[in-house]
C-alpha cells in the first residue's frame, strides 16, 4: 500500500493473530464474533500503539532526533509503549502524565519507570497541553526533541491502521465481516481504520466507540476524526474524502467519564475472561466491549452478523484497577 513510502522502524509482531471466540459468542447470542488480537502486538505488553510508533518513530530517527516526548493520563497504555519503543531505539523518553504522583506505581506507570522514561506530572493536562514547554527546555539543554502526538494520532498513526486493514484482511477468510467495533479515543485508530475501509474497498459498518466524554469539545471530537482521515488521505495522494456519513462514532457508552469504571465494563471484563480466557482492560476495551454486548442484546447487530472486535490492548492497567474490578477480598467479580 501506499504507506509503504514512509519509514518504518519493527517495533512489534506482525501479524497479530485473528481468533473467533465461540464461547462469548454463545453467551450472547447468534452472531458469531472474532477478534483482532493487538493486544498483542508484543512490545512491552503490547497494544495498539505499538503500530502507529513505527510509523511515528520512524519519522523522528530519519530527522535524526535524540528524544521523544509524549504526554497521556497516568495509566496511559500509549506513554507505556513508547517508552518501550524509546529504550528499544536508544532514545531518551519524557512522558508528561496528567494528574499528581501517587504513592506507588502501578500498572503501566510502573512499567514506565521500569522502562527508563522521564516522568513529569501535569495536573489536569492530561492531554499534552504542557509538550511545548517541555520541548523548548529540552532543545535549549541541546537535545533534540520529537513530540509523539497525544495518543500517537496524527497521519502517521493513522496510515498505520490503514496498513492494519489490510493486514486484517489478508488474514480472514470466508466470513465477510459485517461489523468492526473498537474503542476509539484520540482518534488515529478510528481515522485510519475509515481509510482501510475505503481503500480496501469493504461494505462492513465501522463503529468507534467513544471512550471520552466531550470535555471541552475544541473540536468536538467527531470532526477531529473526519479532519484526520482526511489530512490523511491527502498525505496517500487519495483523491477521496470523508464526510459524517462515513463516520459512525457510539457515544452513549461513557458512563461516568474517562477511567471510571462502571457496571458496562466490569461485566464486559468478566464475561470475556470467564467465556475465553482473554483480558480486557477497564478503560478501553472494557468499555468497548460493553458497547459491542449491548448492540447485539438490543439487536442492533443480528444472528447472522459477523462481529470483529478490534482488541487494541491495555491490559496492564488492571492493575491499577484492583479495587474497581473486585468487590470481596476473595477477588470475585460482581458479574
Ligand atoms: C489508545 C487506546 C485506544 C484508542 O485508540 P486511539 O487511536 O487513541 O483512538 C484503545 N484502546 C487502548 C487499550 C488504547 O491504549
Amino acid at each position: 500500500m501506499h504507506g509503504l513510502k514512509f519509514p518504518r522502524v519493527s517495533l512489534g509482531f506482525f501479524p497479530t493473530p485473528l481468533v473467533e471466540l465461540p464461547n462469548l459468542a454463545a453467551a450472547l447470542g447468534e452472531a458469531r464474533i472474532f477478534m483482532k488480537r493487538d493486544d498483542q502486538t508484543g512490545l512491552a505488553l503490547g497494544g495498539n500503539k505499538t503500530r502507529k510508533l513505527e510509523y511515528i518513530l520512524g519519522e523522528a530517527l530519519a530527522q535524526g532526533c535524540d528524544t521523544i516526548i509524549t504526554a497521556g493520563a497516568e495509566q496511559s497504555n500509549h506513554c507505556r509503549q513508547t517508552a518501550a519503543a524509546a529504550a528499544k531505539l536508544k532514545l531518551e523518553c519524557h512522558l508528561i502524565l496528567g494528574g499528581a504522583e501517587p504513592d506507588s506505581a502501578r500498572g503501566n506507570l510502573l512499567l514506565d519507570r521500569i522502562l527508563g522514561s522521564h516522568i513529569h506530572w501535569a495536573g489536569d493536562h492530561r492531554k499534552g497541553e504542557d509538550i511545548p514547554q517541555l520541548f523548548e527546555q529540552l532543545k535549549s539543554a541541546g537535545k533534540r526533541p520529537y513530540v509523539v502526538p497525544y495518543g500517537g494520532s496524527n497521519e502517521l498513526g493513522a496510515i498505520a491502521f490503514a496498513e492494519a486493514t489490510r493486514e486484517l484482511l489478508s488474514q480472514s477468510g470466508a466470513e465477510r465481516f459485517t461489523h468492526v467495533v473498537f474503542a476509539s479515543s484520540s482518534g488515529g485508530t478510528h481515522a485510519g481504520l475509515m481509510l482501510g475501509k475505503f481503500i480496501y474497498d469493504q461494505a462492513y459498518r465501522l463503529i468507534g466507540i467513544n471512550i471520552d466524554k466531550d470535555e471541552t469539545g475544541e473540536p468536538a471530537f467527531d470532526q477531529y476524526i473526519l479532519s484526520l482521515a482526511n489530512r490523511t488521505a491527502a498525505m496517500l495522494e487519495t483523491e477521496h474524502r470523508f464526510s459524517t456519513e462515513d463516520l459512525v462514532l457510539a457515544s452513549d457508552y461513557t458512563g461516568a467519564g474517562y477511567g471510571v469504571v462502571g457496571e458496562l465494563e466490569r461485566e464486559a471484563i468478566s464475561l470475556t475472561a470467564r467465556t475465553e480466557g482473554i483480558l480486557l482492560d477497564p478503560v478501553y476495551t472494557g468499555r468497548a466491549m460493553g458497547g459491542l454486548i449491548d448492540m447485539i442484546r438490543t439487536g442492533e447487530i443480528g444472528n447472522n452478523d459477523n462481529v470483529l472486535f478490534w482488541h487494541t490492548g491495555g491490559a496492564p492497567a488492571l492493575f491499577a484497577y484492583a479495587s474497581e474490578l473486585t468487590t470481596d477480598d476473595r477477588g470475585e467479580s460482581p458479574a
